[in-house]
């Protein structure tokens, strides 16, 4: 099955307390699309300006990434910077430049129209909305937000979660967005608000899926070198997306193993600056980690 993903294309620049970079690829579209190209079709629906060369277009070429929905605007590409705290867990915008992605709206070329998965970046809510209305019945819509809409349009991303099958947010997002500090609750109020599936991202504490009434936690990998978190949730949602529109199956157990593949993406994210990691990663260690994964949380029943 093929993904269908519209969100930012962005230049990053990063500040880390092991190094710096500058006007690198970043964005959230583009960590999702060479995350769930390991497993699946990524149709991309973004917006690029002028000062996007071939240079960039070169990242996501020989892979399974179609850049046909890939609008280029008269103009400057989205920039954005950050920098992160000593111990990595905290992250402060140094600044955002939308310039083209300011007046994005998102165009469904008639090729993506029947991609079985969707995956909303993080836009505004009636953006979200007008790309559900432009594709036939997808399988599965997954939907990420932040801080920025759920305390400026409320409303909006209120009427767009009953149309969405699964929200995937961090912890502090799904408190903000329910109002309950225990995650549990939390999870329970969001639920009630339409999708009927929710993954919350805790960052180095690992993941949470809510399922119906079923639940599972998966830790996030431990690892030795961490050089740049960005990015980490979004590669996570492409190598969940990716997993389950390669298996064709969205059962319980194929949920579980997805949340698996997408902390496995998002531990290897983390190792490089950017997305370069993303781009060198091969099967066989996706595969290797994703045991090491099994290993690191299996013990024996009573
Ligand atoms: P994450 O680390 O998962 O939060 O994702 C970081 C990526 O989000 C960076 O590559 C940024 O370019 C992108 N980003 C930051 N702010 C925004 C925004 N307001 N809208 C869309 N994308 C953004």
């Amino acid at each position: 099955m093929s993904i269908l993903v519209v969100g930012s294309v962005a230049f990053d620049t990063i500040k880390t307390p092991f190094g710096e970079a500058k006007d690198i690829l970043g964005g959230s579209t583009s960590y999702f699309a060479l995350a769930a190209s390991h497993f699946t079709q990524v149709n991309v629906v973004a917006v690029v300006g002028e000062d996007f060369t071939d240079r960039e277009r070169a990242a996501f070429e020989g892979r399974s990434i179609d850049l046909a929905g890939l609008e280029v605007a008269p103009g400057r590409t989205f920039r954005w910077g950050g920098e992160y705290s000593f111990d990595l867990n905290e992250r402060t915008t140094l600044f955002t430049e939308l310039n083209v992605f300011e007046k994005f709206a998102p165009r469904i070329p008639d090729s993506y129209r029947r991609s079985e998965l969707v995956f909303l970046g993080n836009i505004h809510p009636d953006l979200q909305k007008d790309v559900l209305r432009q594709v036939e019945r997808p399988r599965l819509v997954a939907l990420d937000t932040m801080n920025y809409w759920i305390e400026r349009t409320p409303n909006e991303l209120r009427r767009v979660l009953p149309e969405i099958d699964a929200l995937v947010i961090n912890d502090a997002e799904a408190r903000q967005l329910s109002g309950e500090h225990n995650l549990v609750k939390a999870a329970e109020a969001i639920r009630r608000l339409g999708p009927k599936l929710l993954v919350i991202k805790r960052g180095e504490y690992g993941v949470l899926l809510f399922n119906e009434d079923r639940r599972f936690a998966a830790p996030a990998y431990p690892l030795e070198d961490v050089f740049d978190p960005t990015g980490a949730g979004d590669t996570f949602a492409g190598g969940f997306m990716g997993y389950l529109a390669q298996q064709g199956d969205l059962s319980d157990g194929a949920l579980r193993q997805a949340i698996v593949f997408g902390s496995t993406l998002g531990s290897f994210c983390v190792e490089e600056f950017g997305c370069d990691r993303l781009r060198s990663l091969t099967r066989g260690e996706i595969a290797a980690r994703f045991r090491e994964f099994k290993r690191l949380t299996h013990f024996e029943d009573l």
